[in-house]
């Protein structure tokens, strides 16, 4: 069994336009832009990157916004839900709040003893926040949303799938352990990792099939302290059977993917080296980031990316 991973790392979607989805991570989510860059194959398309003030492994959503995409169409095989966590007794704050803000599928509810709000992201992305205790996370407040209702990371995931079995098998390789189930949901939990440490698989056997598009979660990735647990971890899941890629540098995280029998797209991505390798803390996500092959072609890049709100 693996024992390196940490819970989450990060969980990456698409979107259709970048301004709208900037406005509505930093002003309406209240959370910090820490990285404009772009996206490694497609270089006109930014990678934007949101989480608290430096990006802590287990706080970052990121988006590939692609401009006319069409919306994805919710269903299995995807994850379904991301759930962020949000102080004890918030939750009033945040309904009115983002009421306020003309965002649609606000609806209150428990999970597993945890009071919820679900709500649409801008393409009509499943999210929700959750009540938690800190757990000794910061929220960031430089986007006008107070320390005592701010974002502390991510709570953790619900997967929707035709059949839970064989990923609750992967996830307790992984170094999850089952917990509790509540109708067709069952929670996965790992123990010693970050606070973003929990996974819930949704069986739903006859909804039909996501398709992928604005909206969508592209690949949700786990949490490693360092390149050598990555390779643990790698040569683990090959010794099982996956296919994994090689190791890839993406700037600020090393990662590698697989894709997983009930159908969404792991990478398992280090702590190491972090959003800060190339700018500092004090000014993160304001400049554009170019990967190094793409140096050369600033000129050309910048003048296709429509400019964003700060
Ligand atoms: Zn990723």
């Amino acid at each position: 069994m693996i024992t390196d991973i940490k819970g989450l790392h990060h969980v990456t979607s698409m979107a259709a336009d970048a301004n709208e989805n900037n406005t509505f991570f930093t002003n309406t989510l209240g959370l910090r832009r820490v990285k404009k860059t772009v996206n490694f194959d497609a270089p006109e398309v930014y990678h934007l990157y949101y989480g608290d003030e430096v990006g802590t492994p287990g706080s970052v959503m990121t988006y590939f916004p692609f401009g006319q995409m069409p919306r994805g169409k919710r269903g299995t095989g995807e994850v379904g839900v991301t759930e962020f966590a949000v102080p004890k007794g918030s939750l009033s704050f945040w309904s009115d709040h983002l009421s306020k803000q003309g965002v649609t599928g606000l609806s209150q509810g428990t999970a597993f003893g945890e009071t919820r709000l679900n709500f649409d992201g801008p393409d009509g992305d499943g999210f929700a926040l959750v009540e938690t205790d800190d757990r000794d996370r910061t929220p960031w407040t430089g986007n006008g949303i107070s320390a005592d209702a701010g974002i502390l990371g991510f709570n953790g995931a619900r997967f929707r799938l035709r059949d839970a079995d064989a990923t609750g098998e992967l996830l307790t390789f992984m170094g999850y352990q089952k917990a509790e189930s509540e109708g067709d949901v069952t929670r996965y939990v790992i123990e010693g990792g970050n606070a973003a440490d929990t996974i819930d698989l949704e069986q739903s056997a006859s909804a039909p099939t996501a398709n992928q598009g604005a909206g969508s979660v592209h690949h949700i990735a786990f949490a490693v302290e360092d390149r050598a647990a990555q390779l643990r971890v790698r040569e683990a899941l090959m010794d099982t059977g996956y296919q994994v890629t090689p190791v890839i540098d993406r700037d600020y995280f090393w990662a590698i993917y697989f894709r997983t029998p009930g159908g969404v797209l792991f990478e398992i991505a280090t702590n190491e080296p972090g959003f800060d390798r190339d700018e500092d803390t004090a000014n993160l996500g304001q400049a554009l980031k170019l990967p190094t092959r793409y140096e050369p072609h600033r000129a050309q890049i910048e003048a296709r990316l429509p400019e964003l709100a700060a």
